[in-house]
C-alpha cells in the first residue's frame, strides 16, 4: 500500500511544475591540516563561490585556520543552522586534483589522518603573502633641496636606477638610516617594490651534454620515449656504480624540459649532493631549484611559489618535495631507490619511493627508479611485468669494476686492541706509495659503541632507552644515539666506584682515525660522518678537498657510500663487513649487500683500477660471496626464494603496530588487548605482541605486533577494524607502520 501511495505522489510531482527548492545552505567539506578523522563541513557565504582545491580561511574553535575545500563530503553531523561560514578565500592557485588525490591516497594507505598528510602539502608558511620588501628609488624630478655630502652619496648609490632596501642603501652610501629616512621625508626618495630575490633560470636542454655510449644512449632513448608518451609508467634504471645512470636520467629530464613540463628528482640525502648539483649544472647550464626541510622560510616560500607558478622547471629534493604543487609534472625520478632514507619514520609514516610512483600515476607521468642495487620490491615488480627495466651493463670509459678481496679476520687478525688487519694496513700503505687515495669505511659514529667497567662488568647504558651509550672521545661525552642523552665520560664506574676502570669496547670511526694516525702519521685524513660534516657546505667542501687531492685518507660512515665520484680513490677498506648482518631484520642481508656494494663502488672510478678489502669473520657468508663474485642478481634471486614461501615482502604484505606508553604495564595491557583482537583467517598471520628491540625509547615502553598477509589481501581494512576494536586511553599510543622498513 505504501508503495502505491508513493507512486501516486511521484506521479503528481511530475504532472505539476516542480516547486522552487528552498534556498539550500551551500555546505562544502574543508580539510584542515590537523589530525582529525576527515574534513569538516562549512557554509559558503552568499556571494562567495568555492570549488574543490580552493584554499580558504575558516574558523576553528576560537581561531582562524587555513584549509582546503575538499572533494569528499564531510561528516554531516552538524545541522545547517549550526554550520559556521567560511571566512574568506585565499588568493592563488587551488590545490590541484592530483595533489588532493595524493593526500587522500597516502592517508588511506598509511592510516594517517588526511589532515596530517595535508599539513605536509600545505606548507602554510608558503601561503602567506610574501612580506612586502619595499626599497627606495630616486624621485624624478628631484625636488630642489639642500644636499649634504651624505645625501649626495645616497643619490649616487641609486643612480643606476635599481631600487635598494634601506639597510643596503645606508651601507652602500656609508650613511646612517636616519639620513635615508630624512631624504624620504623630503621627497627625494620614493618607495619602490623590490624584485623577487630568488629566480629560477630555465635549465637548457640543448646545453651540450656528454656523448653517451651506445648502451647509455639506448637507455636514454627509452626514457625520452616514456617522457614523450606522457602516460604513467615505471622504469627501473639499473647498472653498476659508475655506469652513467645519472647522465642517462638527466636526458629524460632534458626531454621533459623540451616538452615544457616540470620534472622532480628525489635524492635520499640532499645535504650530500654537492657533486650531483655540479653534474646538473654541467648538463643544463644552470642549477635546479632545491627543496628540503632545512630551507629558510624565505627560500621555501619563493621556491614553493615558483613550483606552483610553473617557473621552477626542475626541482631536486628530499622526500617532502613530493608534496610540492606542480601544475604540470611530467617526470619523477627517484635516485638510489633502494635507500631506506626514503622511508619517513616519524609523523606520517610513508615511503617516498612508493608514493612517488603513486603521484606519477595521478599525474599520468613516467616514474624512473634508479639504483645499482635495486630493492627486492622493485626487482619483483620488474619480474611481474609491472615495471620496465633498463640496464647499463658496465662502467663508463676505461674504468673496470674494482677487485674485491675478503680478509678473513680469523686468519689474519689485527694486533690486540687494534681493528685494522695487517693485509689492510699494507694495502693502504701501497695506495699511498702510488700517490693514490684510500678510504676506510665503518658504519659507526663516535669512538666506541660500548663502555665497560673492567672491575665489575657494568656497562654504561642510556637511562631513557634500551641502548648502550656511545663514547665520543673528542667531545669527552657518552651519548645515546637514539634520544641524544649525553653525559661527560665519568672518571669512576658509577656502579662500583672503581677509578679509571671504564674501557671502550669496539671501534667507531673516531677510534679508527686514532689508529690510522698511529699507522700512517704522514697521511692527511678526513673524517666523513654526519656529525663531522654537519651541512651541505661542509660536505661540498669535503668533496672539493678530496678531488683536489688535499686528502690522502677518508674515514667515514655510511655517508661516504652515497653517489660520490672521487677519481683518485683506488682503495676501499671495510673495517667490519659483518656489522649489518646481526639482528633479526628481514632485510639485513639485502641491505648489507646494497651498502657494501655502494661503498665498494667508490673505488677505481677513473683510470686507475680499484680494490676493495672487506674484513670479515665469515667469508663464506652468502653476502660476502655475493660481493666477491659481483653476482648481485643471483644473490637477490636467492633472497627472493627465501622470502617467497613465508609470504614475506615483497611476496606478502606487512604492517606493524607499535604500542608505546609511560609504563610497561600500560603498554602491555593494550598490546595484549590488540593481540586478543587480532585479525585472523586464511593468509593472515599476526606475530606478537613482543617487546620491541628498542623496548624503551625516550622513556616510553614499546611493544610490537606484526601483521603479515598474502599479497592479495589488503592490510588497511584489517588494520582499521583491528584498531577500532581496541580502545586506547591515557598516555598510550598505537602507531601504525604499513610496509615497515625498521623493526626496532
Ligand atoms: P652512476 O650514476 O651510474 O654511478 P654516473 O652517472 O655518476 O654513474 O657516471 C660516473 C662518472 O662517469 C661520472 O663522472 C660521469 O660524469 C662519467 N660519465 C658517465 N657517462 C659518461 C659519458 N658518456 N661521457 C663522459 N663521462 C661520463
Ligand atoms: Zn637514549
Amino acid at each position: 500500500m505504501a508503495g502505491i501511495h508513493q507512486k501516486r505522489r511521484l506521479g503528481k510531482l511530475f504532472e505539476s511544475p516542480a516547486p522552487e527548492p528552498p534556498p539550500a545552505t551551500e555546505r562544502v567539506p574543508v580539510l584542515l591540516p590537523y589530525p582529525f578523522a576527515g574534513p569538516f563541513d562549512y557554509r559558503v557565504p552568499r556571494g562567495m563561490a568555492v570549488a574543490p582545491g580552493d584554499l580558504v580561511l575558516v574558523p576553528l574553535n576560537r581561531r582562524e585556520t587555513v584549509g582546503v575545500v575538499w572533494d569528499a563530503p564531510g561528516e554531516a553531523t552538524v545541522g545547517d543552522n549550526r554550520l559556521r561560514p567560511i571566512s574568506g578565500r585565499i588568493d592563488g592557485n587551488p590545490m590541484r586534483a592530483d595533489l588532493r588525490g595524493l593526500v587522500d591516497w597516502i592517508a588511506s594507505y598509511t592510516l594517517a589522518a588526511p589532515g596530517e598528510v595535508l599539513a605536509m602539502a600545505l606548507r602554510v608558511n608558503a601561503l602567506r603573502p610574501e612580506p612586502q620588501h619595499t626599497g627606495w628609488r630616486l624621485a624624478d624630478p628631484l625636488p630642489a633641496t639642500r644636499l649634504t655630502d651624505a645625501r649626495n652619496r645616497v643619490l649616487a648609490a641609486l643612480a643606476d636606477g635599481q631600487p635598494r632596501l634601506g639597510v643596503d642603501l645606508a651601507r652602500l652610501a656609508e650613511v646612517s638610516s636616519g639620513v635615508v629616512r630624512s631624504m624620504a621625508e623630503a621627497g627625494l626618495l620614493l618607495p619602490a617594490t623590490m624584485p623577487a630575490s630568488l629566480s629560477f633560470q630555465r635549465p637548457d636542454p640543448e646545453h651540450p651534454g656528454r656523448i653517451l655510449s651506445p648502451d647509455q644512449e639506448a637507455a636514454a632513448a627509452a626514457l625520452r620515449g616514456a617522457v614523450r608518451d606522457g602516460v604513467f609508467s615505471v622504469s627501473l634504471l639499473d647498472g653498476v656504480t659508475g655506469s652513467g645512470k645519472t647522465e642517462v636520467y638527466l636526458e629524460a629530464v632534458a626531454e621533459c624540459l623540451r616538452g615544457g613540463r616540470q620534472a622532480l628528482v628525489l635524492l635520499p640525502e640532499i645535504a650530500l649532493s654537492a657533486q650531483w648539483f655540479d653534474r646538473f649544472t654541467h648538463r643544463f647550464g644552470v642549477a635546479p631549484a632545491v627543496w628540503h626541510s632545512d630551507l629558510s622560510a624565505r627560500v621555501r616560500r619563493t621556491t614553493w611559489r615558483a613550483v606552483d607558478g610553473g617557473t621552477a622547471p626542475v626541482v631536486v629534493g628530499a622526500r617532502s618535495a613530493l608534496f610540492l604543487p606542480f601544475p604540470d609534472l611530467g617526470l619523477i625520478i627517484v635516485d638510489e631507490e633502494h635507500e631506506t632514507a626514503f622511508k619517513q619514520e616519524e609523523g606520517v609514516v610513508y615511503h617516498a619511493r612508493d608514493m612517488a610512483v603513486v603521484r606519477a600515476r595521478l599525474c599520468a607521468a613516467p616514474a624512473v627508479l634508479v639504483s645499482a642495487t635495486p630493492s627486492l620490491e622493485t626487482v619483483a615488480n620488474v619480474q611481474a611485468g609491472r615495471y620496465r627495466c633498463l640496464h647499463l651493463p658496465e662502467r663508463h670509459g676505461s674504468a673496470g669494476m674494482p677487485e674485491i678481496v675478503l680478509i678473513d679476520q680469523r686468519a689474519t687478525p689485527p694486533e690486540r686492541g687494534r681493528f685494522l688487519s695487517p693485509p689492510l694496513v699494507a694495502a693502504v700503505r701501497a695506495a699511498f706509495a702510488q700517490g693514490e687515495q684510500a678510504m676506510l669505511f665503518l658504519n659507526r659514529r663516535g669512538y666506541a659503541p660500548l663502555t665497560l667497567c673492567r672491575a665489575c662488568g657494568h656497562r654504561m647504558a642510556c637511562p631513557n632507552c634500551t641502548s648502550w651509550l656511545v663514547e665520543h672521545r673528542a667531545r669527552k661525552q657518552l651519548q645515546c644515539h637514539h634520544c641524544g642523552h649525553a653525559v661527560p665520560i665519568p672518571l669512576a664506574c658509577p656502579e662500583c666506584g672503581a677509578e679509571h676502570s671504564l674501557t671502550p669496547v669496539g671501534p667507531g670511526v673516531e677510534r679508527i682515525t686514532e689508529e690510522a694516525a698511529a699507522l700512517f702519521p704522514e697521511a692527511r685524513t678526513l673524517v666523513m660522518a654526519s656529525d663531522t660534516l654537519p651541512g651541505p657546505q661542509a660536505s661540498a667542501e669535503a668533496a672539493r678537498a678530496i678531488a683536489a687531492r688535499e686528502v690522502d685518507l677518508i674515514i667515514g660512515t655510511q655517508i661516504v657510500a652515497k653517489g660520490w665520484h672521487f677519481p683518485h680513490l683506488t682503495l676501499v677498506g671495510v673495517v667490519d663487513a659483518d656489522l649489518g648482518l646481526s639482528g633479526g631484520d628481514l632485510r639485513a642481508a639485502e641491505r648489507t649487500v646494497q651498502l657494501l656494494h655502494q661503498v665498494a663502488g667508490r673505488a677505481g672510478r677513473a683510470e686507475a683500477p680499484g680494490r676493495v678489502l672487506l674484513q670479515t669473520f665469515s667469508p663464506e657468508h652468502p653476502v660476502m660471496q655475493a660481493l666477491l663474485s659481483g653476482q648481485l642478481a643471483a644473490f637477490m634471486a636467492r633472497e627472493a626464494a627465501q622470502r617467497r614461501p613465508g609470504n614475506w615482502p615483497p611476496f606478502g604484505r606487512l604492517a606493524a603496530l607499535i604500542v608505546s606508553a609511560d609504563t610497561a604495564q600500560a603498554a602491555d595491557t593494550v598490546a595484549r588487548d590488540l593481540g586478543r583482537a587480532a585479525p585472523h583467517g586464511e593468509g593472515i598471520l599476526v606475530l606478537g605482541p613482543a617487546p620491541a628491540p628498542l623496548a624503551i625509547l625516550r622513556g616510553r615502553h614499546r611493544r610490537r605486533l606484526l601483521l603479515k598477509t598474502r599479497r592479495d589481501i589488503p592490510v588497511q581494512p584489517l588494520l582499521r577494524d583491528w584498531l577500532a576494536a581496541v580502545p586506547v586511553r591515557g598516555n598510550v599510543r598505537v602507531d601504525v607502520d604499513v610496509d615497515p622498513v625498521s623493526f626496532l
